[in-house]
């Protein structure tokens, strides 16, 4: 797009979509890459069939539980907010008021969910997608518990739909994750991956299939979809309640 596109956009569209991922370990068979090019693929294939504007991914996200695992590259939390903040109010000059995150990594929620509450407080209503969550909801018998873990079976399903030749199946390998020494109930702990497995794979990898990961890809782009529609048709106004009357 050139400025002059842009501005076009801009002029008659209050809504863009910004896919957010990570640079990290996703075990032997899987790209370093894998959850922001699972982002990038989704957010632009439900731009492309909704009209409304994708943003570059932004690759780097909060990982620094993977770096036992040489090539994570990882930012802080709060950097990550801030960056993320910035984009998004770049977009708020020129008039964006609701914007749709696709969310490819797990640790980015926390500060991504901070932010939304963040930007409401600037007039910007932002939601987060992240399709391993929809996934189960929208396809319930397509993969056991164990293949829908980290750089598991539906995870890798996913590369292998999107960017076949990114993904090393002859090196795929399951592994049962191990609990760490200090594991108890009710406690949560500072975990990193390789506390717990010595691959960097969570569970199941070997049954992945292209087939399996484009029901999977066709699934959750459906259903972001629908989630981008209703965001262009509601107005900004009605999407935050003002004071009581
Ligand atoms: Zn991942």
């Amino acid at each position: 797009m050139s400025w002059a596109e842009a501005k076009e956009y801009f002029s008659k569209n209050n809504i863009a979509i910004v896919p957010v991922g990570s640079n990290e370990e996703h075990g032997p068979a899987n790209p370093l890459g894998t959850d922001h090019l699972i982002a990038k693929g989704i957010a632009e294939e439900t731009a492309k069939r909704t009209g409304v504007l994708c943003l570059q991914v932004i690759p780097f996200g909060v990982s620094s539980h993977h770096k036992q695992f040489w090539g994570t590259v990882f930012v802080s939390p709060k950097a990550f907010k801030k960056y993320v903040k910035d984009v998004c109010l770049s977009l708020g000059y020129y008039g964006i008021r609701k914007i749709v995150v696709v969310n490819g990594h797990g640790g980015n929620l926390a500060p991504l969910t901070e932010l939304a509450r963040e930007l409401r407080e600037e007039g910007i209503f932002m939601s987060v997608f992240q399709w391993w969550t929809a996934a189960p909801k929208l396809l319930p018998n397509l993969f056991a518990a164990e293949e829908r873990r980290h750089a598991a079976a539906e995870e890798t399903s996913m590369n292998l739909a999107l960017h076949r030749h990114l993904v090393n199946m002859e090196k795929v390998v399951d592994e049962e994750p191990r609990k760490h020494a200090a594991q108890a109930e009710g406690v949560t702990l500072p975990l990193a991956t390789a506390d717990e497995t010595n691959s960097g794979v969570f569970g199941k990898a070997s049954t992945a299939s292209i087939a399996k990961g484009k029901k999977v890809f066709e699934a959750v782009v459906a259903e972001l979809v629908r989630h981008v529609n209703s965001m262009k048709k509601l107005k900004a106004e009605d999407l935050m309640s003002k004071p009581k009357v």
